[in-house]
């Protein structure tokens, strides 16, 4: 008999507390979450209950205060934050509430520029993302910008970019929160049928009905803890608080480049 493999996402006591000048306020209070290949979680709760931070924490774009996170089998704590970059962007893709799509970029294009800052050949990348979008059904639309498609269509591309890179877990962080209703029901209707037909797992942070509602696995966050059963306006940069048109762009594709996983792109100011 062979041993069941381990568990793809392990989480186990898990805290981080966020410094505002003074106050500590702990947005995670000792949180443990098991995910196995091919599962598809949904993690609920409120605004505020410590979901995306969650999320964050098991992508290592933050470190946490206590406890630890293991994915495929790595755990970051000690990894700078190049190599936790690296690891992003080979092992996870990325679903975001505002589709984060770039704008000058076609939809083909979109999908295939994370597969090739891992590596991959052009033409291989760009084969993937016609595959990819025809799967999550916009086959013939790759030609057309952001701008040219719906806020449904636009979030199906942002799939389509995640299934792109061959990750072992899509993280989506309330994918459904700027879609009308219909729009979002079909979105996760989209994600359990890449879930079952391709084996994807997936980690949805969500405090949409739409998705609670259709979720096989729920996991329910309250004020950072999971249950069964004020800061100051961030500081910002001269450049970020009064940008003109392009630097605003560069810095936006910047920063969604470095949240991707591009250790060579991180935007100035952060
Ligand atoms: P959710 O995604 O469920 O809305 P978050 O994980 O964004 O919740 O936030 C959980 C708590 O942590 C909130 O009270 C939020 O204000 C706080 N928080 C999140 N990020 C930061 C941060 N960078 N600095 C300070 N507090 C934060
Ligand atoms: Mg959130």
């Amino acid at each position: 008999m062979t041993a069941a493999p381990p568990p793809l996402i392990q989480v186990q006591a898990l805290a981080k507390c966020y410094q505002v000048g003074a106050v500590r306020f702990p947005a995670l209070r000792g949180v443990d979450l098991t995910v196995d290949r091919g599962e598809l979680t949904v993690v609920a709760g409120r605004s505020g209950s410590g979901k995306t931070t969650l999320l964050n924490l098991i992508a290592g774009l933050e470190q946490p205060t206590r406890g630890s996170v293991r994915v495929a089998g790595e755990e970051f704590s000690g990894w700078d934050r190049d190599a936790r970059a690296a690891f992003r962007l080979h092992h996870v893709g990325f679903v975001f509430q505002a589709f984060n799509l770039v704008r000058v970029l076609s939809a083909r294009e979109n999908v295939a520029f994370v597969c090739q800052l891992q590596g991959r050949d052009r033409r291989t990348c760009f084969e993937l993302a016609d595959h990819w979008l025809a799967e999550v059904g916009l086959e013939g639309l790759g030609d057309r910008r952001p701008d040219q498609l719906s806020g449904g269509h636009q979030q199906r591309v942002a799939v389509a970019r995640a299934l792109a890179v061959t990750p072992d877990i899509v993280l989506a962080d309330e994918p459904t929160a700027n879609l009308d209703s219909a729009t979002a029901l079909a979105l996760v209707e989209l994600l359990q049928h890449i879930n079952q037909e391709f084996g994807t797992t997936f980690l949805i942070a969500s405090h949409d009905h739409h998705v609670i509602d259709q979720a096989r696995r729920l996991v329910r966050l309250e004020d950072g803890r999971v249950v069964t059963g004020v800061e100051p306006t961030p500081r910002l940069t001269p450049e970020e608080a009064c940008p003109g048109p392009h630097r605003l762009l560069r810095h936006r594709v910047l920063k969604l480049l470095a949240d991707l996983g591009c250790s060579r792109c991180r935007p100035q100011g952060t």
